[in-house]
This record gives C-alpha cells, sequence and structure tokens, in this order.
C-alpha cells in the first residue's frame, strides 16, 4: 500500500509539478526542478532516519537483488571473507550471490525449520578478518527480524531492510550499509535505496562493473545515467508523509499496535495460530498464520478477498496466510482483518 494522501498528493501535481509546467514524468533529471526533488528526498530522508553525515545516500535501480552483488563487489577490499546469518529466502539469494566472489561463512541458520525463527549468533563463530558481516534485518516471507543487532565489532554491519525500513527506530550509525527497495516501504517498485558509510566507498574490486560501483552513484550524486525519477519523486512524497505524522518513532508506535492487535487475537484462537517460533523474534511488517487445515486455510483466503482484504495468501514454503502490514496499512485495516478471523472462527470450529 501506499498512503492515501501520498496518492492524492501525486495526482495534484501528475500534470503539472510546481511552477514547471509538466509533470515529473517528463521532466529532464539535469533540470532544476528534478534536482530539487532528489535533494529534498535526500534531506528528508536523512532526517526522518537522522541518517550521520559522513554516511552517503544512493537512489539506484536494480532492485534489491542486485544489492546481493554490489554489496561484495564493493566491500571485498580485503580478506575476501565475508560473515552471513542464513534467516531466509532473501538470505540465501545474498550468500549464493557473494559467494561468487569471495569466501563465505554462514555463522548461523535456521533453514532447518523453515525460517521461523532468529538464530542465537555465537560471537566466537565469527571471523574477525570478515571485510563484513550481513543480516536481513525482517525476513519478509516468514515473518521474523532481528530484535537485537548483533555486535560486530570493527566488522562492518550489512543489512538487507527492504521489509521493514522506516517502520522502527534503528540507530544508522551501528551499520556499514542499509539497503532496500523502495515497493515495501518507501515508494514504487523501481528505486533502490542504500545508505553507505563513507570509508566504505572506493574499494571496489577490479573486475567491478562501473554501474555496480558506489563510487560512481557517490561521485554522481545518483545521477551517473538516468534515475527512477519519477519513483524517486513518489519516495519523496511518502518521506514527507512519515516526517509529517512524526517520524519514525511515531510510525513505530502505530506498527507495533496494529502487530499487537493481531498477534494478541493469534495468541488467543483456538482455530487460528501464527508460524513464527519464538515472540522475540516476530515482525511487526509481515504476520503469517494458519489454521493446520489447508483446505481452511484456502476458504479463509477467499472469503477475505470477497470482503477487499487481498494478498493474504502466505509463500508457498510457509503456506497459510499472510498478513503484511506495512506502514501504509492503518490499524483500522487490520482491526478489519481480525474481526473477520473471529468471525471465521465462529463458524468454522
Ligand atoms: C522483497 C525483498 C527483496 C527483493 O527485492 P527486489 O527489489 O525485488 O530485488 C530482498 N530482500 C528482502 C528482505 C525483501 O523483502
Amino acid at each position: 500500500m501506499l498512503p492515501v494522501p501520498v496518492l492524492e498528493r501525486a495526482q495534484k501535481e501528475l500534470l503539472s509539478y510546481g511552477s514547471s509546467g509538466m509533470s515529473v514524468m517528463e521532466m529532464s533529471h539535469r533540470s532544476g526542478h528534478y534536482q530539487e526533488i532528489i535533494d529534498e528526498a535526500e534531506q528528508t530522508l536523512r532526517e526522518i532516519m537522522g541518517i550521520p553525515d559522513h554516511y552517503k545516500v544512493l537512489f539506484l535501480q536494480g532492485g534489491a537483488s542486485s544489492q546481493f552483488a554490489m554489496i561484495p563487489l564493493n566491500l571485498f577490499r580485503n580478506s575476501k571473507k565475508a560473515d552471513y546469518v542464513n534467516t531466509g529466502a532473501w538470505s540465501k539469494k545474498a550468500i549464493k550471490e557473494a559467494a561468487r566472489y569471495g569466501k563465505v561463512n554462514v555463522v548461523a541458520s535456521s533453514e532447518e525449520s523453515t525460517f521461523n525463527y532468529i538464530p542465537v549468533l555465537d560471537p566466537a563463530k565469527f571471523d574477525r578478518e570478515a571485510d563484513y558481516f550481513y543480516i536481513t534485518t525482517n525476513n519478509t516471507i516468514y515473518g521474523t527480524r532481528f530484535t537485537d543487532l548483533p555486535d560486530t565489532g570493527d566488522v562492518p554491519l550489512m543489512a538487507d531492510m527492504s521489509s521493514n525500513i522506516l517502520s522502527e527506530v534503528y540507530d544508522v550509525s551501528k551499520f556499514g550499509v542499509i539497503f532496500a527497495g523502495a515497493q515495501k516501504n518507501m515508494g514504487p517498485a523501481g528505486v533502490t535505496m542504500a545508505v553507505i558509510r563513507e570509508d566504505l566507498v572506493g574499494h571496489a574490486m577490479e573486475m567491478t562493473p562501473t554501474m555496480f560501483n558506489y563510487k560512481t552513484h557517490v561521485e554522481a550524486g545518483s545521477m551517473f545515467n538516468t534515475p527512477p525519477t519519477y519513483g524517486i519523486y513518489m519516495c519523496k512524497l511518502v518521506f514527507d508523509w512519515l516526517k509529517e505524522m512524526g517520524g519514525v518513532p511515531a510510525m513505530q508506535k502505530i506498527n507495533e499496535e496494529k502487530a499487537q492487535a493481531l498477534y494478541d487475537f493469534l495468541d488467543a484462537s483456538d482455530l487460528f495460530s501464527g508460524t513464527v517460533a519464538q515472540k522475540k523474534d516476530r515482525s511487526l511488517m509481515n504476520i503469517p498464520f494458519v489454521t493446520g487445515d489447508k483446505a481452511l486455510d484456502a476458504q479463509f483466503i477467499k472469503e477475505a478477498a470477497v470482503k477487499g482484504m487481498v494478498n493474504l495468501k502466505g509463500h508457498r514454503s510457509v503456506g497459510g496466510m499472510r498478513a503484511s502490514i506495512y506502514n501504509a496499512m492503518p490499524l483500522e485495516g487490520v482491526q478489519k482483518l481480525v474481526d473477520l478471523m473471529k468471525q471465521f472462527e465462529v463458524e468454522n470450529k
């Protein structure tokens, strides 16, 4: 979902942005108007995430999936070794990609139980010579998240925040690189945001394609080539919306309320149950749940769709249902789902 006020603002500005007389979609990325938009997008993102000055902000393309290659290509600068935590399908893809360029050490994994928990990390297994340490902060498919960040000492921490960026407060200074595809919590598909500590820029492996080198984009202010202009504009509107409603702390509070409403129901229900093994690891954004009966799951998804609640089918690896309650989903949306689950439980017990 995107916030309704953001879509309305985009609609209002669709034919002419400010005094420009043209749509943002028609602007040259080299125009003064567009420079203003991308500068404001970065400035507001810096404010709402509390990004320190010694971090660079990039708006890229290629999706979060391109970062699976950009991270190793740019960060394998000394030992060419990296530590990864395997907490789901996205981590697995990142591991597979990094292993093409260097040595990957999987320090922990929850794969043996369909990634339904965040493994406890044993710092004795961390490689102090690693060029970086990699985690996926929120595991979209399985509904888990890291509630404690690993202490990696001097080894820079990389984080795929695609599915929980801007949903809760993070101390950016604890990370070397944070990246996220925009399409889950920031804007439309097509923009990939990366926040990079500046000392980590400029050490890319020799073979790194120009477009995959962070330095290329840092030096050109995300304008080495034509950036995804309209997508960045939409992200800017989302950042403005978030700032106006009180920033990430206010958003986090709403997200906690939303998630609590659903988890409280799941914990009390005789029919539905959450699939995450430990409460501590529960995601605020993605909540998978099952009835334990595939036919009932299918019936629930069908009944929900009739009531306008769509995209509730869980990933095939987990089954059942998954409620993705990203930032733009209001509390009322979650309450409506809980009401339907209550009714469904009475009718199908
Ligand atoms: C969706 C998702 C991705 C993939 O993003 P793309 O932009 O489609 O490449 C990567 N990581 C996580 C955690 C995701 O949720």
